[in-house]
């Protein structure tokens, strides 16, 4: 069961594509829907509001929990504000998951959203559709950080332990195969909790 935290933002996009792909998902808005989840998606939309819906709903600490249990999180946007250890243009604070910087709306306003391709090496994806739209860029990961996608000389896609974030939006086009390869290499090879030993 894959989680999409819908306090906010393009939750309804990523079920979806959860939809689509078959993945039996739940919407997030109270701890308790944490509860069993195998992996969370964090959608786009507004970081500052997010910020302060996740303060309103009690929801910072179980998911600093849910994070600290090892289960993949993955980071769209916003989402992926949230996720990175230092935000600036402006600055807030974060949920500082990935030790990297991000810069908010980092695309001038003639390129404020556009379309374009991105290819993930480390997931065997050649050219799949991504929307940016508003969308940060992340820079100076720490040498920990895997970058998985690039813009030209923009940082797009990160992973660190288990936790994925991308700038980008591929759940608003018709192409599934990032979340298909998320799913693949961290969620189904995903180190959880570990399964306490029942010995007999
Ligand atoms: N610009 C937004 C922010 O700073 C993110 C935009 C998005 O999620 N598409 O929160």
């Amino acid at each position: 069961m894959i989680g999409v935290l819908a306090i906010q933002g393009g939750f309804a996009a990523h079920i979806n594509v959860l939809r689509r792909l078959g993945v039996p998902h739940r919407e997030v808005r109270l701890p308790a829907d944490l509860a069993g989840l195998q992996g969370l998606i964090i959608p786009g939309g507004e970081s500052t509001t997010m910020l302060k819906l996740l303060q309103a709903f009690d929801m910072k600490q179980p998911l600093q929990e849910f994070a600290a249990s090892g289960r993949p999180i993955l980071g769209t946007c916003a989402g992926a504000i949230l996720m990175a250890e230092r935000v600036t243009h402006p600055e807030q604070e974060s949920l500082g998951w990935i030790p990297v910087t991000i810069e908010r709306n980092a695309y001038g306003s003639q390129r404020e959203s556009f379309q374009t391709t991105q290819a993930c090496e480390a997931w065997e994806m050649d050219a799949f559709p991504a929307l940016f739209i508003r969308a940060p860029r992340f820079r100076e990961p720490r040498s920990e950080v895997e970058v998985l996608t690039r813009l030209d000389d923009h940082i797009t896609g990160v992973r660190y332990k288990h936790f994925t974030a991308i700038t980008y939006h591929p759940e608003l086009t018709e192409d599934d195969r990032f979340h298909q390869a998320w799913l693949t290499h961290q969620v189904h090879g995903a180190e959880t909790e570990p399964v306490e030993q029942v010995t007999t």
